[in-house]
């Protein structure tokens, strides 16, 4: 069964992905991590991309769905994947179920993190982004992870986009292009919403309570 992993920036998306990966054996399928490797590749597409990231804009539907297709074509994924970062428009959200029809594949479960504006802030602020593996850790909250990080501490690091300016811009759009999709999201029988604000262990074993339905 796919998952849609739904929230503002900063709503604890990835955090959460990687626990139902290391769990249940998903996928994590990030637009952010697949678009961020593009721009480490340096090509022209890569700086196109690394221009809007910065500015806190949308990436293309059209680069971002070409990464999207590959993943979802990939057989070793089928009915695994966790999107994560992933539809922020209705356009996204009709072509993600165009592209899973193409393969015989549904959402199962739509799951929303739902935090107000001010902790996202927070949290954005102080995240670091582990360049190797993608794993998050905030430093003001987990000085002794950060220490014990196994790929090592020096590969955690801010990312430029995890700005006050940016990161507010970022949430506007959210609230004028991905709105939108929650609202929609929100009418089918398959969605749960569950308090983002809640500490990261009790989220995580809410999210196991669905998944396990
Ligand atoms: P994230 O890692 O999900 O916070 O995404 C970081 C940035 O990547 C976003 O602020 C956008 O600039 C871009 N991005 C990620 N996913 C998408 C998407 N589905 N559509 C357009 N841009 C995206």
């Amino acid at each position: 069964m796919n998952i849609i992993l739904f929230g503002p920036p900063g709503a604890g998306k990835g955090t959460q992905a990687q626990f139902i990966v290391k769990k249940h054996n998903y996928f994590q399928l990030s637009t952010g991590n697949l678009l961020r490797q593009e721009v480490k590749l340096k090509t022209s597409l890569g700086s196109e991309i690394e221009k809007l990231i910065s500015n806190g804009k949308f990436v293309l539907d059209k680069t971002v769905n070409t990464l999207l297709r590959q993943s979802i074509a990939n057989l070793k994924f089928r009915d695994r994947i966790i999107f994560d970062g992933y539809p922020r428009n209705l356009d996204q959200a009709e072509n993600l179920e165009l592209i899973l029809g193409e393969f015989n594949q549904t959402i199962g479960r739509i799951i929303f993190l739902n935090v107000s504006k001010d902790i996202i802030k927070k949290r954005i602020m102080g995240r670091l982004t582990c360049d190797k593996c993608h794993m998050t850790l905030n430093e003001f909250f987990d000085e002794d992870q950060i220490e014990l990080h196994p790929c090592g501490k020096q590969f955690l690091k801010k990312r430029k986009d995890d700005n006050l300016d940016v990161v507010i811009k970022r949430y506007d759009t959210y609230m004028s292009a991905t709105k939108p999709v929650l609202d929609f999201y929100a009418k089918k029988a398959n969605f749960t919403e569950i308090d983002g604000a809640a500490e990261i262990e009790q989220i995580s074993n809410k999210i196991n309570d669905v998944l396990i339905v």
